[in-house]
């Protein structure tokens, strides 16, 4: 008899089982609002224009697939150095001053996972304070890395906004110097972000607790549409630090959205850290985390983030084309509000929609609005979060109406 015999069935992931439903549906006018990627005007995948230039460029220049470093190749690491941190000027003299230790990532999962791993293995404190709610991986990948997660409030449900008197609440009575888990922007699930000032209230409670950040930041430049305006966060803690009010923070970073490469699996973390001779241990630390998980990044991915960042052209393109998706999401988000507003009347405060930044838009609906939003070949999850992704111009009538109809 087999020794997996008596392994349970491990329940159904809920967004991979949403679209398992979707493919079986014979219903024309089926619509998947599961999946946070990218679709373009016609609801099809999009390779940015500028990632085909650059894969012309690798296709021509490429001399060998051999392993690259395990934390990537040196020229991976010094143009996200630069990209990330270049253009703050306290970034840029915390890499000066050899402070940060940046390694490329199996995309942000794979980022989180090792800046989980590190975190464990090196910082005496296990508790990491989550928003409520996250992105349910987080909690997965955190408590399955040995360490406990506890919700601070974030959401608030009644206003479809932050909950930003809550959040602050929680952080000041968390045990002093727990690690926090931030999104940078584009809140996973909920599309709520504090505003800049909100941010600075919330990096001084975690200054004053001597919180650990870990900033995540998997939707760069669907916050403004341009993925340099959006380090503004990143720069709030690059200033804190130059300004002696933080002494670390971790970073992880991701090119799956912003550079639509979901499937080459590429990113980056970053540690910060007192100086260079501390970075030169922490980095020979972070080698011995990483070999044992993957042993070396996969180098296709990389090597296209390497030509865009570094051809000026390429990367003038992927500013364009990061546009294009920001503003297309931007524009079906006010399409939606048009429809359910003026087209069908519809009574419910519809705001949020617009008010919500990125790939996702929480809508408020319940648990039983969404099955019965289900029954219409309108897939999302339980929770009520949307894919703006998922909407275009052919389909937005057709969800529209349903909407409407579940919640009048
Ligand atoms: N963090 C958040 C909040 C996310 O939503 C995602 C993508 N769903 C990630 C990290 C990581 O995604 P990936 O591993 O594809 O870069």
């Amino acid at each position: 008899s087999s020794v997996w015999a008596s392994v349970q069935q491990a329940p159904a992931d809920k967004i991979l089982g949403l679209t398992v439903l979707y493919n079986k549906d014979t219903n024309p006018s089926k619509i998947n609002l599961g999946v946070g990627a990218y679709r373009d005007n016609d609801g099809k995948p999009w390779i940015l224009p500028s990632v085909v230039a650059a894969e012309k460029v690798l296709s021509q220049t490429e001399e060998n697939k051999e392993y690259v470093p395990i934390v990537g190749s040196p020229n991976f690491n010094s143009l996200i150095k630069k990209f990330l941190y270049g253009a703050s000027a306290s970034g840029q003299s915390l890499v000066d001053s050899g402070r940060v230790v940046t390694s490329q990532g199996i995309s942000g999962t794979g980022a989180l996972k090792v800046l989980a791993e590190f975190t464990k293995s090196f910082y005496p404190i296990r508790k990491v304070l989550v928003p409520n709610p996250t992105w349910a991986n987080h909690i997965a990948i955190l408590e399955k890395s040995g360490l406990e997660t506890e919700p601070y409030r974030y959401y608030d449900y009644e206003s479809n906004g932050l909950d930003v008197t809550g959040l602050l609440e929680d952080l000041r009575k968390a045990q002093e110097g727990s690690v926090i888990l931030l999104h940078a922007c584009c809140h996973n699930p909920t599309g709520v972000d504090p505003t800049l000032e909100q941010w600075d209230e919330i990096l001084e409670v975690v200054s004053q607790k001597k919180l650990l950040p870990i900033l995540d930041m998997a939707y760069q430049g669907f916050r403004t549409g341009d993925p340099i305006e959006d380090l503004a966060i990143l720069y709030k803690f690059c200033d804190l630090v130059a300004a002696g009010k933080l002494d670390n923070f971790m970073l992880s970073q991701s090119f799956a959205k912003n550079m639509g490469l979901y499937g080459e699996r590429v990113g980056s973390l970053s540690i910060v850290t007192s100086g260079e001779e501390e970075s030169v241990r922490v980095k020979s630390q972070l080698e011995k985390v990483i070999r044992p998980i993957y042993s070396s990044p996969p180098s296709h991915g990389s090597k296209l983030v390497e030509i865009v960042l570094s051809n000026p052209e390429i990367y003038a393109q992927w500013l364009k084309d990061v546009k294009v998706m920001n503003d297309r999401l931007v524009d079906m988000r006010a399409l939606l509000y048009d429809k359910l507003k003026n087209t069908y009347k519809n009574p419910l405060n519809w705001e949020h929609l617009l008010q919500q930044q990125g790939m996702f838009c929480y809508t408020g609906l319940s648990p039983e609005q969404v099955s019965s939003l289900i029954d219409k070949s309108v897939y999302l999850t339980g929770d009520g979060r949307i894919s703006i992704a998922g909407i275009y111009e052919k389909n937005v009538d057709y969800l529209a109406k349903a909407i409407h109809e579940v919640t009048t």
